[in-house]
């Protein structure tokens, strides 16, 4: 059957490719590890779940307002006060299906076809397409280990037209792990109180920073606040990949478009997981600190072992759970044409699954994640440096 124009212009996304791929290994019995995962290695706290039972048990199990239950509305007001200094009102709050499905939604309610949104790399797969499903241009900003990373006003003007609308700010940063600085923050918000972008924080990392704390762009001032479309959810900060639930926080003439448009696709995010995150940000935020700690000991372990490998080079990441270095005169020394190629065989002959930059637009880099076990990530790391030995 013949499919749309609309979805022949996306790529698939190549981290859900390559989890497949050692996922396939795996079941054939190989001894793969992955380095790919984009989620936290938890379960859900006990005590998230058995509030789920609890508010199940009560009737929990109807439809809600498209846009979320007063209850956590409410709920993640206060977090926005608390750990934000942000006031939102709840009508400003739209909640979804996973912070995937409210930046669909964002950029299906904001963008008309043309709209240049303005993306650094490397960026998260999904800005690019879901932009691109929204007849919107991706204006793709390169940045790289000079800037760890990060984008800074003069990259944002060489890239600025009359087109632009949005500009993705995603902080901590999947797949680079970098956390911008408040006084980059200063300097970005000197340059866009300036202009009529709209800023997209993404800060779905928010919790996981192990250096400094990370500070919401739109805090920095009223303007910014109103020009900013700050996305979060319970997906990484408690471990609640599977249940669903991101929210989006901002213009209230925003979150009625999107709640209109919710309306007439999923409607409301699962009515039993949206009293799972509840109960998410009703817990004693030490359940973070522990889940930090551990997190803050893989990075230090994972940064160490990666050292050891030759010819690479890695800026120590500061939050999110990657590290992205860069192995392009490691490919070359290996004998392979790019950094894909070397990805490729290292699975092949090692069984160590990891994300190949160029699906984040950063092709001379590789995203390893460390949420996995202290012991299988130095073996896997142990594993790579095996084989660049073996092939230099
Ligand atoms: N934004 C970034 C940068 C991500 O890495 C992810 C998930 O991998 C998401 C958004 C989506 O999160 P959710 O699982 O809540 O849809």
């Amino acid at each position: 059957m013949q499919l749309s124009q609309r979805i022949r212009n996306i790529t698939p996304s190549q981290t859900l490719a390559i989890t497949a791929k050692s996922r396939e290994l795996k079941a054939q019995g190989v001894d793969v590890i992955s380095l790919s995962a984009g989620e936290p290695d938890f379960n859900t706290p006990e005590e998230i779940i058995e509030k789920t039972y609890k508010a199940l048990n009560e009737g929990q199990t109807k439809y809600t307002s498209a846009s979320g239950i007063n209850e956590l509305k409410e709920a993640i007001v206060r977090k926005m006060k608390d750990d934000n200094g942000l006031d939102y009102d709840a009508s400003e709050i739209f909640v979804g299906s996973g912070a995937k499905h409210v930046l669909y939604n964002l950029f299906q309610a904001t963008l008309d076809a043309g709209d240049e949104v303005l993306i650094p790399t490397p960026y998260w797969v999904s800005y690019t397409e879901q932009v691109k499903l929204a007849e919107g241009k991706p204006v793709i900003m390169h940045t790289d280990e000079s800037t760890s990373f990060k984008m800074t006003p003069e990259i944002i003007e060489a890239h600025r037209t009359d087109k632009t609308r949005m500009l993705l700010l995603n902080s901590p940063s999947n797949p680079s792990g970098m956390v911008y600085t408040e006084e980059e923050l200063k300097n970005l918000t000197e340059y866009l109180e300036k202009t009529d972008i709209v800023v997209v924080a993404d800060e779905i990392y928010e919790t996981l920073v192990y250096d400094r704390p990370h500070i919401s762009i739109a805090a920095f001032s009223d303007k910014m606040k109103q020009n900013t479309i700050v996305i979060n959810g319970v997906s990484k900060s408690h471990a609640m990949t599977g249940w669903r639930i991101g929210y989006a926080c901002g213009d209230r003439d925003v979150m009625k478009a999107m709640t209109d448009l919710t309306s007439h696709s999923t409607s409301n995010p699962a009515t039993p997981s949206q009293w799972a995150a509840v109960a998410a940000y009703e817990m004693d935020p030490s359940y973070l600190e522990e889940y930090n700690r551990t997190f803050n000991e893989r990075r230090d372990r994972a940064y160490e072992k990666l050292m050891e490998i030759p010819y690479i080079d890695c800026i120590k990441p500061e939050g999110a759970f990657y590290l992205f270095p860069n192995f392009k005169e490691c490919a070359q020394k290996c004998g392979f044409q790019d950094v894909d190629q070397f990805v490729t065989a290292l699975l092949e002959e090692q069984y160590v699954a990891v994300v190949p930059g160029s699906g984040f637009g950063s092709p001379d880099n590789i995203r390893l994640s460390y949420s996995l076990s202290i012991e299988d990530m130095a073996e896997a790391l142990d594993r790579i440096r095996k084989f660049v030995e073996q092939h230099t």
